[in-house]
């Protein structure tokens, strides 16, 4: 099966030592020009989430982390159902620090700037069926890096080291510990997905193949891991895992809740590694 990949150099910020302070995480939507009005609304509701979700950066004052620019478009990928939309990082901030509340150094890359495209064959579906915003603030989280920059290679060194691709094995102190706490207390790392072939496998949690069933993981609350926000298959309604704000809390962010537990893509020369959702019904 063959699908369109959205591909765009993934530029490199080198890191410079900059005086001033670290401002708190924000996230600014540059919407293509002509885009339907009706469909913005969705844009800024997602921000407000992952603004409140995500407060700030972990990183020293001096690397001047302050936000995401993100380019949002709607176009046409693959017509109606399949793809929803693909999302990633296309400008990045790395170096080697201690970020707060670990006790030694580490190699960490950020997203500084990113783009979404969503497919415009599915968006007035997504509309009408109330999954516009969810698939939205999905594809908002590859752009701040989920999936995305998980030990990802930069001039043969690797940054934010706690996935290696293939594994299926997430490794990430905060995440690791949430999905202990909120799924599964003998976890010895947070399940993968493999399937879905390239732009779905490595970069989303685990679920069944197509999103077609339970996972039968599922939090004390009775939410199945199928219907967490970050799995490659959109289940709706959606709901966001403390896995998940773990997995940012891993990327070097500061995140609510605050992990109370924590104790202690390939090679970026082939192009950004973009993420794609698909949707898990077929007309
Ligand atoms: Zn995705």
């Amino acid at each position: 099966m063959f699908l369109k990949l959205k591909n765009q150099l993934l530029s490199l910020t080198i890191l410079l030592p900059l005086c001033g302070l670290a401002g708190p995480f924000t996230i600014d939507v540059a919407f293509e020009a002509g885009m339907d009005e009706g469909y913005k609304s969705a844009f800024t509701n997602a921000v407000t989430f992952w603004e409140t979700n995500i407060t700030g950066y972990r990183a020293p004052a001096n690397w001047g982390m302050n936000g995401i620019t993100i380019d949002a478009s709607v176009e046409y990928i693959d017509g109606q159902y399949g793809i929803l939309g693909s999302a990633g990082p296309s400008y990045v901030t790395y170096g080697t620090t201690t970020l707060a509340g670990d006790s030694a150094a580490s190699r960490v890359c950020y997203s500084t700037a990113g783009g979404m495209t969503f497919d415009s064959a599915d968006v007035d579906m997504m509309i009408g069926n109330g999954t516009w915003e969810e698939v939205i603030r999905h594809e908002m989280a590859h752009v701040i890096g989920f999936g995305t920059l998980w030990g990802i290679d930069i001039g043969g060194n690797i940054y934010n080291d706690f996935y290696v691709d293939g594994s299926g094995e997430y490794t990430g102190a905060a995440g690791l510990a949430a999905y202990q706490a909120e799924f599964d207390p003998d976890a010895t790392f947070v399940p993968v997905e493999l399937g879905g072939g390239s732009g779905t496998a490595n970069g989303h949690w685990d679920e069944v193949d197509g999103g077609a069933g339970l996972t039968g993981i599922a939090t004390a609350s009775g939410d199945d891991m199928r219907n967490e926000l970050m799995t490659g298959w959109l289940n709706s309604p959606s709901f966001l895992s403390n896995t998940t704000l773990g997995q940012f809390y891993d990327l070097g962010y500061t995140v609510i809740p605050e992990p109370a537990t924590v104790t202690m893509m390939a090679a970026l020369a082939a192009g950004a590694f973009w993420i794609r959702r698909r949707i898990s019904y077929m007309a």
